[in-house]
């Protein structure tokens, strides 16, 4: 079964083609627009131009950034204010005159891992992607969990500080405030405009405004003192959040994937360290939850919107 994943991201539309054996095909991508209309007319455009050259395609996927219910609308997207209650996923099936399932971009990421990525052989696991905020994703005994509106998996807003920082959401105090890729490029700032992070100016070329978390993991790898402590507390935030959903659902391999994680070990090992000796209840008495880096990089999304199209009924 050939079929097509969508994943809209803050700046493209990225678009596959997915093969029986799991391999891609085909790709194109377009930048987003972030009006309802706009996306709509993206989302058709890319998927289009892919079935142009892949008559042989027999369901389309979608990946979107929010509160995606189970007949396939975007109800609600933090990052992008305009959009509220879009059927993307009916609007999309009747332009193209195929069969659409629409999920949350994380999930289907999740799910993309689980099957063919960093997840596969587990039976339970945790996605967690860090980027502008956390996405996540949970397979709980071999399955993908939905919940029954189809929102579950909103880890990124469970609050760890109560009247904290203000968060996208409406709210405060959210976990992806203190620890996503967002939140170290604000610590990094916050470094610099203290007086402190003098190598983290070196790295980004002399010019303190350019200071984002690239440059905290680059000057830790190095050893540089003050990014160590930049990067010790944000792994103390991740390992807070981390805990409290592996009570939760008890996974034995936590995937963590954005762009951060392509520093490997200097972002992962802090979080394993901060994870085993402070945030887990009896850590001696279960077995060590793997933390490991996601392995199908920023296509997992599109991947897994590709992998969920193969359940849908042709249309
Ligand atoms: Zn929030």
């Amino acid at each position: 079964m050939v079929t097509l994943g969508l994943d809209v991201g803050g700046t493209k539309v990225l678009g596959i083609v997915l093969d029986e054996a799991g391999a891609i095909v085909a790709e194109h991508q377009e930048p987003t627009r972030r009006d309802a209309d706009g996306l709509m007319e993206r989302l058709q455009a890319v998927a289009a131009a892919l079935r142009e050259q892949n008559p042989d395609v027999t369901a389309v996927g979608v990946g979107l950034p929010g509160l995606v219910d189970r007949a396939g609308t975007l109800r609600f997207a933090p990052n992008l204010p305009g959009i509220v209650e879009l059927p993307v996923g009916p609007g999309l099936s009747e332009a193209l005159g195929i069969a659409v399932q629409a999920e949350n971009d994380a999930t289907c990421a999740a799910w993309a891992e689980h099957q063919l990525g960093a997840a596969a052989g587990t039976d339970t696991a945790l996605l967690v992607t860090l980027g502008t905020g956390i996405g996540g994703g949970l397979v709980v005994d071999g399955l993908l969990v939905r919940g029954a509106n189809g929102f579950a998996g909103e880890i990124g807003h469970m609050v760890v500080d109560d009247g904290g920082i203000p968060c996208p959401c409406g709210r405060r105090g959210c976990w992806e405030r203190y620890a996503s890729g967002s939140a170290l490029d604000r610590e990094a700032r916050d470094l610099v405009a203290g007086g402190g992070g003098a190598r983290l100016v070196e790295l980004a070329g002399g010019d303190p405004r350019r200071v984002t978390g690239v440059q905290v993991t680059a000057a830790a790898a190095e050893g540089d003192p003050d990014a160590r402590d930049v990067l010790d507390r944000f792994a103390d935030w991740f390992a807070l959040g981390l805990a409290n959903l592996i009570h939760v659902i008890d996974p034995s391999r936590c995937v963590v994937g954005g762009g951060l994680v392509a520093a490997g070990d200097v972002v992962l090992g802090p979080i394993r360290t901060a994870l085993g000796e402070t945030r887990l209840i009896a850590p001696e008495h279960r077995p060590p939850v793997e933390v490991v880096p996601a392995s199908l990089g920023p296509r997992a999304g599109a991947i897994g919107a590709a992998l969920l199209a193969r359940d849908v009924q042709p249309g």
